[in-house]
């Protein structure tokens, strides 16, 4: 075996849970460690080990990511109240994500990996769709309250030593919900601004959807804040012959589904959540679906799209052979090393990522592929390689 290729710099190494950890693990030994020297400052992020250290180790990991700059992390579970219960745990911990995302902020993109004999589910995507999602406010940070019967209800802020200023929302005549979001400017011109550098480095397109027609301020401050960045970089985007197109959100989910593709579509919070499986489901397989956290500071946390994979991981518990689909892990890991090598200025560390792609996208090309995608190419799921033996195929033919 040639000798390894050297790392300059360390990785944040993340661990996770079920079927993923299966994964992960195999990844890193059979696709990393013999081909690739690096120091990882590994953390586990299983629930067993975020609940021994209440959670600190993915504050931990995170603050990691901010000193080293590029981070790799296997799918965590989100635990349910009946897991709580099932698995004993102190409390019901937030997702690591979530976790993640608050301490580094930015944009998380989510990028379909494009393999040429799988054809997408939706026929004029021809070329990538890149998702740019917010990656802090909105639902995912708001207060709800469940409204117990008629009353009044307000939004009450308090300026730094002002007085309360009061804006009455409804006046209702029974029970029901409330909720209060909110987000800050400089959030979301950084993430303006990560959007326009990820087009201007792709040299694609870029859009932004919102509902500002009828979300007159919340909706209404992001377009304004993403035109006023567009224009403060028009120089650069103009030299890049790049073009900014906003639109009503539900005009682009109608231009999206008969577009070519070759774009970058950013887009609020909870809208980038949902269309990301749209596009995921769309290209292929969750398994095909990889995503990165860029954040303000310079720092880039990739990892696959899709969960743990609960489902499979039964199975494999059970003793039966599975068939999961670890591309979107294996590109998290040549994501970071590529990011590596850029940050580091180490090219055969870019090359051995690009080449550990091409040993994926070569296996699948000549036939060795998991369950979900034997079923896109209109094969039988019994004709499918198991989950390990997809790896070692691919290990096959990057030591070959
Ligand atoms: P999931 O793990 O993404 O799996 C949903 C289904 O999608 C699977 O049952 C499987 O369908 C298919 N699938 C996903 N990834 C696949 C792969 N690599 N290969 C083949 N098929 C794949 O989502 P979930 O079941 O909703 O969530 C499970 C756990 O993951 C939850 O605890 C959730 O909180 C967590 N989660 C974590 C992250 C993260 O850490 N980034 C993201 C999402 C969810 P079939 O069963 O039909 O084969
Ligand atoms: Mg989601």
């Amino acid at each position: 075996m040639p000798s390894r290729v050297k790392v300059k710099n360390r990785i944040v190494e993340m661990n996770g849970d079920e079927m993923a950890r299966v994964m992960w693990d195999m990844i890193r030994e059979k696709l990393i460690t013999p081909f690739v020297e690096v120091e990882l400052r590994s953390f586990d992020l299983g629930i067993n080990r975020r609940n021994e250290t209440d959670d600190r180790v993915t504050a931990e990991a995170a603050e990691a990511i901010k000193e080293d700059f590029v981070g790799v992390k296997c799918a965590t579970i989100t635990p349910t109240a009946e897991q709580v219960k099932e698995l004993g745990l102190k409390r019901r911990f937030k997702s690591p994500n979530a976790t993640i995302r608050g301490a580094l902020d930015g944009a998380i993109f989510r990028r379909p990996i494009i393999i040429p004999s799988i054809p997408p589910g939706i026929r004029s995507w021809e070329n990538e769709i890149t998702i740019a999602r917010h990656g802090s406010g909105d639902i995912y940070e708001a207060v709800e309250f469940a409204v117990p019967g008629p009353g009044a209800l307000k939004l009450v802020y308090t300026p730094l030593g002002g007085a309360p200023i009061e804006t009455p929302i409804a006046n209702l005549n029974g029970p029901g919900v409330a909720m209060a979001m909110c987000n800050l400017d400089a959030s979301i011109r950084a993430f303006a601004n990560v959007c326009i550098s990820q087009a201007i480095a792709s040299r694609v397109d870029l859009w932004f959807a919102a509902k500002h027609t009828i979300s007159r301020v919340y909706h209404e401050r992001f377009k304004t804040i993403f035109a006023e960045e567009v224009k403060r970089r028009s120089n650069e985007l103009e030299a890049a012959g790049i073009e900014y197109i906003y639109r009503l959100i539900d005009d682009a989910v109608a231009q999206l589904v008969k577009h070519p593709g070759g774009m970058l579509v950013a887009l609020m919070n909870y809208d980038g959540d949902v269309w990301s499986d749209l596009l995921a489901a769309g290209f292929g397989s969750l398994g095909l679906m990889t995503s990165v956290l860029v954040s303000p500071g310079g720092q880039f946390e990739y990892e696959a799209a899709h969960g743990t994979v609960s489902r499979h991981y039964e199975r494999h518990l059970a003793g039966e052979a599975t068939s999961t689909n670890s591309v979107a892990s294996i590109f998290a890991w040549t994501g970071a090393l590529r990011k590596r090598g850029e940050l580091d200025g180490t090219s055969e560390v870019i090359k051995f990522a690009e080449r550990l792609e091409r040993a994926v996208v070569d296996t699948i090309e000549a036939g060795t592929m998991t369950a979900d995608l034997s079923l896109l190419r209109g094969r039988t799921k019994e004709s499918a390689a198991t989950t390990e033996g997809f790896i070692d195929a691919v290990s096959r033919r990057l030591a070959g």
